[in-house]
């Protein structure tokens, strides 16, 4: 039997964290081990019981809310080892430069050196990768930004899955599904439940928006697949406007290159293309005085800025985990006795939860 401890990421957008022991080997590990985004951050409620209590932590992608309270779980004294994909270990040397600056941490920035990372290779994709008898995954590309993935536990005689982000439909990464269907318990990645959005309409209103060649747009997005995604789309439907990009942002698209099997086919060429292409260059300065289009979080003048994650701006809202549909569409292909929707807003669960066909959970499991 497995039990679960949610330290984050129930009812919220953040600080996703969750911890699941096998009562009958009390093996015990963690999913995700993030922070809420904001000022201050708040940190999931890590204790010394329960860092030195935990025998190994898995990391769905490196996004903050969910890797942004590992020095405070090694400060606790986990030190134990930290699985994440290559592509996700390749990104993390920035972020663990700023876990070191960060001023007012609750941990001491030497806890950042002690963290264990311990990355599988894209070769291990559906294999079996044994941690000690009791414990061993699998794991799958989740579609939500480069390196991020799926994961399916075995505790013991129990399995699990936790589908970390998760996005079906992007345009540059692969989304594949699980061989598994059925668990004991599975973590779902709800964070657009309360709506259905389309793609294809948000795309459109976008693309529209940016029609005047004459002017300076931003469009604002971090580290992320969306920010592929929509970066890929504008390059491709506007064949002579200049693309300007955070430098960390074109570094990113470089990365990828790297890890073409986490791509859709035909992906790795077209952004080999995209980053030769003279009309794409960096943000060098906030006077940007160039027509074009400007992908960054950046505060730039003179600027019209596409608002993609306004809740005023609908016709934008350019989605980045699964609606509703994405979410039954999950459900048709996994089933469980217990299943647990997190990601979302109190009102964006509230919502999910009436919709959600009470047959598709198995042996009377409960939601939570
Ligand atoms: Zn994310
Ligand atoms: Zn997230």
């Amino acid at each position: 039997m497995i039990s679960m401890q949610i330290l984050g990421g129930f009812q919220e957008y953040g600080k996703n964290c969750f911890l699941i022991e096998h009562l009958e080997t009390s093996t015990r590990i963690m999913l995700d081990c993030g922070v809420q985004n904001g000022q201050p951050e708040v940190y999931p409620p890590l204790t010394p019981e329960i860092a030195q209590s935990v025998d190994a932590v898995f990391l769905s992608h490196v996004h903050n809310d969910h890797v942004g309270a590992l020095p405070l779980l090694a400060d606790n004294g986990y030190e134990g080892e930290i699985w994440l994909s290559e592509a996700s270990y390749a990104q993390i040397g920035p972020i663990q430069q700023r876990w070191r600056q960060k001023s007012a941490a609750p941990y001491q920035a030497a806890a950042v050196d002690t963290l264990n990372f311990t990355p599988f290779s894209p070769a291990t994709k559906g294999q079996k990768i044994h941690i000690t008898n009791d414990l061993s995954f699998e794991w799958g590309h989740s579609g939500h930004m480069l390196g991020s993935v799926w994961y399916i536990v075995h505790l013991g005689d129990a399995s699990l899955f936790y589908s970390g982000d998760m996005v079906l439909d992007s345009v540059t990464f692969q989304t594949e599904a699980p061989a598994q269907s059925s668990f004991q318990l599975a973590i779902i990645d709800s964070g657009h439940g309360g709506q259905v959005t389309s793609r294809q309409k948000s795309e459109q209103a976008l693309l529209k928006a940016l029609e005047n060649p004459d002017r300076c747009y931003q469009i604002p997005v971090s580290l992320s697949g969306k920010a592929c995604d929509l970066i890929l789309t504008v390059y491709k439907r506007f064949p002579d406007r200049q693309l300007f990009l955070e430098p960390a942002l074109r570094e990113h698209l470089s990365d990828c290159l790297s890890y073409a099997a986490n791509l859709h086919t035909g992906m790795k060429e077209q952004l080999t293309n995209l980053l030769a292409d003279g009309r794409i260059a960096c943000i060098t300065s906030n006077q940007a005085s160039v027509s074009g289009i400007y992908f960054t979080n950046r505060r730039l003048e003179d600027m019209k800025i596409i608002p993609i994650d306004s809740p005023a701006h609908p016709e934008f809202f350019y989605k980045a985990h699964p609606d509703l549909k994405d979410v039954e569409k999950l459900l048709g292909g996994i089933q469980a006795e217990q299943l647990v929707f997190f990601h979302s807003r109190p009102k964006d669960f509230t919502k999910l939860i009436a919709h959600i066909p009470k047959e598709l959970i198995l042996n009377g499991g409960v939601y939570q």
